[in-house]
């Protein structure tokens, strides 16, 4: 079961499916949950901790506590513990993404970067763990390229990889087939694209005007409005303020300079719309339309409202640069740039999401330092900035150099390189499979070995649960002793377990990466039990000298076989 809200409710999913499961079994809620939400996978959707619903304790009594003491059978306490970092902090909310974490086997951000960000946000649930090993992952969205490609595009790439292309493990085959497409066939497909989506512009804004019982001159007007041989500039989005939709509206004069300029005139389509409750997002949007109402403004840029699946469509086939400006890290992926891909268009976006890890200098153009900024408004405007400058002296003039056949040799090249090594991979087909292959597989086989039986494996697990809970804060280290021996150190460290079972966990030398490389995670093993102190351990292990020795500490974690740890029991005991 994937968990992957966008909304925080799909995580009471969880509750049910264990519950359905300590129905059927006559288990305890703990058990049900134990087995079950090893085939649940958490997929986390923001990259903000106030993007992530929270209810108060009250709330939660008021619709869940009867729900919680009748039929999961357990404490309103223990049940506010499922959404609480602190369970014993009674005005602590109650966090849907923390149920969510706490109920699956797995979790995963939509974009490397956004791995990397809630790990960050998601540290809190793991105490003492570096951030770097907060257990989750991520799996980069794609899009399904045949819902978004143009009847040219599909022709393109069916001449070049085959009908079947999005069909496999081909990634390889896509490059090799579209770098053999020649420029003149490229830009033959862009220009006929650039078109499509002129006229389509056009008819839809006369549709527009008839339909608001506009003048005959404005319809008529409307019809020929752009040109197809202009670079065309699409911005399409929901109008929240974390994607700055306005960030090329900071300077109206110089963005009419941009789009007027007689020798490299730029034309620009924006498409949005906002949530009705949210003023701000709609405020943006009257911005937009009253920049467009001016007369200089009007021949160069078109606002389309009721943007939608269809529009976008029709966007993503024909403009020459998607433009993506969000507040970074908001943007957890973000897909609309994905679509172009395929369709040639190239991308001008803020390293943000996808783009984060999709950006290479000759296959588009990034704005930002690769860091965050905040909302600070002194940033937002050193974007604004630099966005024009990007636009100014590189975008448009790499579209207008052109070579004797009027074919600009650069922006085709980029193209190229942006079509065959991004195509591939941004692709639905791509992220379907690492589901697949890192989640689904592996989360079905753990759940049905742990619900097998009437959920014995569960039940194991909650014992093994309790004994590190019992004996947890009696754990400790005693003395250390370290021998270096030629290329190696020897570790002999004394380990007090005071009764628990040796095999509930896992003793090793950690050591934090250094210079990008990976940490040290040696596992140490029992050489013989203390004579005079029942309970303890010698536990050794032995690591390269190549690092200093102060480098090594010793831990304990939780162990068992086929739990995730720390996503499944975050204890961890440092010799330090
Ligand atoms: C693709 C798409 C989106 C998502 O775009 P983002 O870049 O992820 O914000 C939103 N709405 C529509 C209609 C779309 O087609």
């Amino acid at each position: 079961m994937k968990i992957s809200p966008l909304a925080g409710h799909a995580a009471f999913a969880v509750l049910e499916r264990a519950r359905n499961f300590m129905q059927q079994n006559a288990l305890p809620f703990e058990v049900a949950l134990a087995a079950t939400r090893a085939g649940n996978l958490f997929t986390t959707h923001t990259a903000v901790a106030v993007g992530f619903d929270r209810f108060t304790p009250a709330l939660i009594e008021q619709y869940l506590g009867h729900y919680a003491t009748e039929r999961l059978g357990i404490s309103l306490h223990d049940f506010l513990a499922l959404g609480r970092q602190n369970p014993n902090n009674p005005s602590e909310s109650f966090n849907m993404a923390y149920l969510a974490l706490r109920g699956s086997g797995a979790a995963n951000g939509v974009s490397r970067l956004h791995g990397q960000v809630s790990r960050q946000l998601f540290s809190p649930l793991f105490p003492h763990w570096p951030v770097d090993e907060v257990p989750i992952g991520h799996v980069t969205n794609g899009v399904h390229h045949p819902t978004w490609d143009s009847a040219a595009a599909d022709e393109l790439w069916t001449k070049a990889c085959g009908k079947d292309r999005w069909l496999g493990m081909q990634e390889n085959q896509e490059q090799q087939g579209i770098r053999r497409v020649s420029d003149d066939n490229i830009w033959q497909f862009r220009t006929a694209s650039s078109k499509c989506l002129v006229e389509y512009a056009r008819e839809r804004l006369a549709r527009h005007y008839a339909a608001a019982g506009a003048s005959t001159e404005t319809i008529e007007e409307a019809k020929h409005l752009f040109d197809p041989k202009i670079l065309t500039l699409g911005f399409a989005r929901r109008f929240a303020t974390y994607k700055r939709p306005n960030l090329l509206l900071h300077d109206p004069e110089r963005l009419l300079r941009l789009l007027s300029n007689t020798q490299r005139p730029v034309q620009l389509m924006i498409a949005g719309k906002a949530h009705p409750a949210d003023k701000e997002g709609q405020a943006l949007i009257k911005e937009w339309i009253q920049f467009i109402r001016r007369p200089e403004v009007r021949p160069h840029a078109i606002f389309l409202s009721d943007y939608d699946m269809q529009l976008t469509e029709r966007l993503v086939q024909g403009v020459d640069v998607w433009l993506n400006t969000p507040r970074r890290p908001w943007e957890a992926c973000g897909t609309s740039g994905m679509k172009v891909l395929v369709n040639g268009g190239l991308n001008l976006s803020e390293l943000d999401g996808w783009w984060a890890e999709a950006y290479v200098p000759d296959l588009g153009w990034a704005l930002g330092d690769g860091k965050e900024h905040g909302n600070d408004s002194n940033w937002d405007a050193a974007e604004a900035e630099a966005l024009y400058e990007r636009l100014e002296r590189e975008v448009i003039p790499e579209f207008y150099t052109r070579n004797a056949k009027g074919i600009p040799v650069a922006w085709v090249k980029r193209m190229r390189e942006s079509m065959s090594r991004l195509t591939p991979h941004f692709a639905a087909d791509r992220t379907v499979r690492e589901y697949t292959e890192q989640h689904y597989l592996p989360a079905a086989i753990a759940c049905q070995s742990r619900v097998a039986n009437k959920g014995i494996v569960g039940k194991q697990i909650v014992d093994w649960r309790h004994s590190l809970d019992q004996k947890w804060a009696t754990l400790h280290f005693g003395s250390t002793k370290i021998e270096t021996k030629g290329k190696n150190h020897i570790f002999e460290v004394q380990v007090g377990l005071h009764g628990l079972d040796p095999k509930a966990v896992r003793v090793e030398l950690y050591a934090d990466g250094v210079n990008n490389g990976s940490r040290v995670r040696q596992e140490m093993t029992i050489l013989h039990p203390l004579a005079d102190e029942i309970g303890s351990f010698i536990y050794s292990a032995t690591v390269s000298a190549e690092r200093p020795l102060t480098d090594y500490t010793a831990r304990v974690l939780p162990h068992y076989d086929g739990i995730a740890v720390p996503f499944e029991n975050s204890r961890i005991l440092w010799q330090r």
